[in-house]
């Protein structure tokens, strides 16, 4: 009976209990490899029971198929669209939320927060009604739990602002970013901030006195104002390396003191183009698994079929992997899932598969202090990831938000 039980959890069969609001779902869990079964009641995950490996037979038996995984779901703290869907269009509606968010899941994502980046002032508060009011779907809510502003309050320097447009940067404005929260529900859960902008510091420390979670990103900051900006309440680098002028100077760069800061975590695009391998490796021997977050920092071209695509009157090419600005071949912005930097960070840092995923899951939700998510343990909401590695990919079987099977 054991041995018959350890091969459906192989197979990341779902085996029901008694009742409609239970379910029990096993594979190998991603801390330690070992066969567990996780039951569910009511959304929420009951209990954790362990099996010892079965017997090599089984296995021998069932060698064609790939081995199951289970993990919580991914976190994307910073997605800016996904499957043609921008979330800052100025006229998304909530069936164009849940179209991405449903792509959203069938990659492995359980938790998202949509990023506005910088605009006029009506425009971002537009964006934070459209997406407030999508919120009011409660399958829509259970995945997007707020918001990540990514500026208007950036750097406005070639280079340090991105794609940033720069008529659009501004300096800190307390008042207006406390009419956006209004707008938004109060959802506005993160901001991209520069520290060396006139208004910074105050700025940071009011966000931060609120629970808002401050990421520096898009700046030019010297140490001594990135101190100060982690004086004041600043945990995060945003995609740290990027946003970034190409020619900096050796010593005195914001790289460095971000670095060297214990104070900052990281946010990283591990998508193998934002950031090489080199990158990527020191960048994580710095922060450490507890302090490195990966991000997507998609576009809404990401999930489409590559080719030719036309924004904002420019023509840019989606490779499988990446958006280019084809006529200069340069990049133009990410397009790769988060489950993609999931695997692009093993690969690259040789860390673990326990590891990666932490890096996509348990430390944005901690980060975030959504202490409901991000982990396997009783009490924790229920959302879970089924998958298998396969050539290098992590491919998604099943996704569970809040108990409920909402991608197989
Ligand atoms: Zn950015």
């Amino acid at each position: 009976m054991k041995k018959l039980y350890a091969l459906l959890i192989t197979l990341g069969l779902f085996l029901p209990l008694t009742g409609s609001d239970t379910l029990r779902v096993g594979g190998l869990f991603y801390l330690d490899g070992e066969y567990v079964t996780v039951s569910i009641v009511d959304g929420m995950i009951s209990h954790i029971d362990r099996f010892p490996q079965p017997e090599m037979g089984i296995v021998g038996e069932q060698a064609e198929l790939p081995e199951i995984w289970i993990a919580p779901g991914l976190f994307d703290m910073q997605i800016n669209g996904f499957g043609g869907v921008d979330f800052s269009a100025q006229d998304i509606d909530s069936l164009a939320i849940k179209k991405a968010t449903r792509l959203l899941w069938k990659a492995g994502v359980t938790s998202f927060l949509p990023t506005v980046i910088t605009a006029d002032r009506e425009n971002l508060a537009n964006s934070f009604k459209l997406l407030k009011t999508a919120c009011s779907d409660p399958e829509i809510n259970a995945s997007i739990p707020g918001f990540h502003l990514e500026g208007p309050y950036i750097s406005p320097e070639k280079g340090f602002r991105g794609a940033h447009l720069e008529k659009y940067i501004r300096l800190p404005d307390w008042v207006e970013f406390q009419g956006l929260q209004e707008t938004s529900g109060k959802r506005i859960l993160m901001v991209t901030v520069a520290p060396e902008m006139e208004g910074a510091i105050p700025f940071i420390r009011s966000c931060a006195a609120t629970g808002v979670l401050v990421s520096l990103g898009h700046h030019n900051g010297s140490s001594d104002q990135i101190r100060a900006a982690a004086d004041a309440g600043a945990t995060l680098s945003t995609h740290l390396g990027n946003g970034c002028a190409n020619m900096i100077n050796r010593h005195n760069n914001p790289i460095w003191p971000q670095l060297a800061e214990d104070r900052l975590s990281v946010t990283l695009i591990a998508d193998g183009f934002h950031l090489n391998r080199e990158e990527l490796i020191c960048f994580y021997r710095m922060k450490g698994v507890e302090r490195t977050i990966l991000v997507s920092d998609a576009l809404d071209l990401a999930g489409l079929p590559p080719g030719l695509y036309t924004r904002q009157e420019r023509q840019v090419l989606l490779t499988p992997n990446v958006v280019k600005f084809p006529a200069e071949d340069v990049l133009a912005g990410a397009a790769s899932p988060v489950s993609s930097c999931v695997m692009n960070m093993m690969k690259f840092t040789g860390c673990s598969l326990s590891e990666a995923i932490k890096m996509a899951s348990s430390n944005p939700a901690r980060a975030l202090g959504l202490e409901d998510r991000g982990s396997i343990a009783p009490g924790k909401r229920a959302d879970l990831i089924l998958f298998s590695l396969e050539n290098g990919k992590m491919v998604i079987h099943q996704t569970i938000v809040a108990g409920k099977v909402v991608y197989e």
